[in-house]
């Protein structure tokens, strides 16, 4: 690594469906953010969730950035290709005593829980925190988390302070008979990537202390961070594979890039909904601003 790390962002979307209009959004303000500094752009697939991932996606989800303009440098990088790095991470949490194992079922969680989490699942007791139960294996491997605040200035929507002890409680790194969790390998990936800010949507803004967190305890650097307004659909649901989004029609790529330009405040003109890729291109490097668009963030967004 050179002396000065060189600015660079990244978009980490999950292969399990097709980008839709959300996606885009943080896909267009993390690169246009990323090249407004002078910064590399990388692209991950975050397929680390193999249940979940739907074959074929991420060829997709590729062919579609390009067809939208887009250029990443380098290799995109695959999460299932990294799971010793992710191991290795678990592995060091484990010998410094911040992760535990837990033999809890889903049964056992509800009922001991404290309260719920501040994404509305349930916080977990601690129950495992001693040691295994008698004769009982490990499902779960679960950082230990502490009374503390961890707050960070998020740069479109300020300061931003959680309690992972009161707002989260002991979370899951790794389920014994799944995949590595989101957190953990979003973690040390960044950090493998080198990447110096996040750009995302504010769905993950209730991750980023954790994530946090978890940069302080493995010794890696914390990237600044920046989340994004959320698109909704027609009935105020966050436009994702769930809410069943459209997928992006590659064919109306320039109106695409201005719709989300015009969502991201940018105030584009209306031409540029026909014009080509290359021009919207054009168009948003002159012009980007991130965070164009103060008065839309609203409560809802705030932990
Ligand atoms: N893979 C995550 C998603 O598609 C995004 C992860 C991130 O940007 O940190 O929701
Ligand atoms: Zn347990």
């Amino acid at each position: 690594m050179s002396a000065v790390s060189p600015c660079c962002g990244r978009f980490a979307p999950s292969p399990t469906g097709d980008l839709h209009f959300g996606s885009l959004l943080a896909a267009l303000a993390s690169c246009l953010e990323a090249r407004a500094h002078g910064g590399c752009w990388l692209v991950r697939m975050e397929d680390v969730d193999t249940p979940r991932n739907v074959p074929g996606a991420g060829a997709r989800i590729l062919a579609c950035l390009e067809a939208h303009g887009f250029c990443w440098d380098g290799e995109v990088l695959w999460q299932s290709q990294r799971r010793e790095a992710y191991r290795a991470a678990l592995a060091s949490l484990r010998e410094n005593r911040r992760a535990y194992p837990c033999a809890c079922s889903r049964k056992e969680i509800a009922a001991a829980a404290t309260g719920l989490a501040i994404d509305g699942a349930l916080r977990y007791s601690g129950h495992c925190r001693q040691g295994l139960p008698a004769g009982r294996g490990a499902r779960a491997w679960r950082l230990m988390v502490e009374d503390v605040d961890i707050a960070f200035d998020d740069r479109i929507l300020g300061r931003i302070r959680q309690n992972l002890a009161r707002d989260v409680g002991d979370f899951v790194l790794w389920r014994a008979d799944g995949p590595f969790a989101y957190q953990l390998a979003v973690v040390v990936d960044d950090a493998f990537q080198g990447v110096t800010q996040v750009v995302r949507g504010a769905d993950l803004l209730h991750s980023t202390p954790r994530q946090i967190y978890l940069q302080h305890l493995l010794g890696l650097p914390t990237p600044e961070y920046a989340h994004l307004p959320i698109a909704t659909n027609a009935a105020g649901e966050k436009l994702s594979k769930q809410t069943r989004a459209r997928p992006l029609q590659t064919r109306c790529a320039a109106a695409n890039l201005s719709a989300a330009l015009a969502f991201l405040g940018q105030a584009p003109p209306p031409e540029l909904a026909k014009a080509s890729v290359e021009e919207a291109w054009r168009w948003a490097s002159a012009h980007w601003t991130i965070g164009g668009r103060k008065r839309e963030y609203s409560d809802n967004n705030a932990p």
